[in-house]
């Protein structure tokens, strides 16, 4: 399969090393200068920029969390003036201050690059048809997508969430070779396919390229068997940039991390101490080249293992395993985070609701598909009149698509 940055991607672990601390002393000094929280941290740590002098240093650095993100909101993480930023994004669905997140042109550049790398890398070319099946009014990294294809010279049909029987209808018009979504999207493409007792060998499907919520290995092996591809997994932070940070290859021994852009390591949730190769804790990823909204050891909340030793497709960047457990308690409901604090936030501001709940995700194929919220509410609303439990349920729902983008069910239940 082709590399489509092979001096980088193939480079020695030593001279990628050099270069990672090239990068990394720049981005701290960037980072110190330029950024009032960065340049807070470090003095109460007593740090100097000066004393990251190897890769070992980067353990002297605070971590950022989530939280520092929130408190710095809006344009407190920034390093560039506003001008120079040319993109401002927002996760949905976090509880407190929202997030937002700048890029640079140029950051948008290495952006676009680095999923093209991981599409040439699974064997996307300028001859297949890319079909997008992505939420693009939710999920930011959907136009992403495009643009990546359309670096590479592949056609893009931007399906988005348009219903399954279109999807499948546009798949056979187009002859589209490579299907691109959530895998729990892909999962019902596959269910109707398999409901009109269509041969998937009549499609011209060969590639699927999955990401935004974790999918174990069974859902792989039955979208391979039912839509006739071979799918592959592609990682991102929604803080960072989603996708692109990591994707797998040929070989599908973990997802290789984009190293020369992001330096990762694994650590211990509970006590923050580093852990070593192979061994599973909290990814901690440091952005090596963003110029708008650098992180310096930021925490992902997601739990991997690295793996160094070479692979099989001639990559010599690290590889993670496939994410299915996070430190925080926030679930994905296909491919939507739902924070429990989120739930919290939504139920304080409605009168006589909670403060209790219980989500219930229902699970099809090991990936959540659905959510009921079991939502506590005063007694006067469960013992008053029906039209007024029906109207307290329809803003509950109403106000948890807002909080989400997500329709879930509500259940009233008695507080205890
Ligand atoms: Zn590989």
């Amino acid at each position: 399969m082709p590399i489509f940055k092979p001096d980088v991607e193939t480079l020695g672990r030593k001279n990628l090393r050099e270069l990672q601390i090239e990068k990394l002393q720049i981005v701290v000094n960037q980072a110190y200068a330029n950024v009032d929280f960065y340049r807070r941290k470090f003095d109460e740590a007593g740090l100097s920029p000066d004393d990251v002098k190897s890769l070992d240093d980067l353990r002297k650095i605070p971590f950022t969390t989530r939280k520092d993100l929130m408190d710095n909101y809006p344009y407190g993480m920034f390093a560039v003036p506003l001008r120079d930023v040319v993109r401002l994004q927002f996760p949905l669905g976090l509880h407190g201050n929202p997030i937002v997140i700048g890029y640079t042109r140029e950051d948008l550049k290495i952006w676009r690059e680095l999923v093209a790398r991981v599409m040439v890398g699974i064997g996307v070319t300028e001859h297949d048809i890319i079909q997008v099946a992505f939420n693009y009014g939710l999920f930011m990294g959907a136009i992403r997508f495009n643009q990546s294809a359309e670096l590479i010279g592949a056609a893009v049909v931007p399906s988005s969430i348009a219903p399954a029987d279109v999807q499948i209808r546009i798949m056979q018009d187009f002859r589209s070779t490579v299907l691109t979504s959530t895998p729990s999207f892909a999962v019902h493409i596959m269910e109707n396919v398999m409901r009109r007792g269509l041969d998937p060998k009549t499609l011209s499907l060969k590639t699927g390229l999955f990401g935004a919520e974790p999918w174990p290995e069974s859902v792989r092996r039955t979208l391979e068997e039912n839509l006739g591809i071979r799918a592959y997994d592609i990682y991102g932070v929604m803080e960072l940039i989603e996708p692109g940070v990591a994707g797998e290859c040929p070989a599908r021994k973990g997802l290789h991390i984009f190293e020369d852009h992001f330096l990762p390591e694994i650590i211990d949730p509970q006590t923050g101490g580093g852990k070593s190769e192979g061994e599973e804790g909290e990814l901690v990823l440091t952005t090596l080249t963003t110029g708008a909204y650098p992180l310096l050891r930021y925490r992902t909340s997601d739990m991997t293992a690295l793996h160094a030793e070479p692979c099989d497709c001639g990559r010599t960047l690290i590889r993670m395993d496939r994410v299915l457990r996070r430190t925080d308690q926030m679930i994905s409901v296909r491919g939507i985070n739902v924070f429990p604090e989120k739930v919290t936030e939504v139920l304080a501001a409605i009168p006589d609701a909670g403060p209790g709940y219980v989500l219930l995700p229902r699970t099809k194929y090991g990936m959540n598909d659905q959510l009921t919220v079991q939502v506590e509410a005063a007694a006067r609303i469960l013992e008053g009149r029906e039209e007024q439990r029906t109207g307290f349920q329809e803003a509950l729902q109403l106000a948890f698509r807002r909080a989400f983008g997500l329709r879930v069910d509500v259940e009233l239940i008695k507080r205890v």
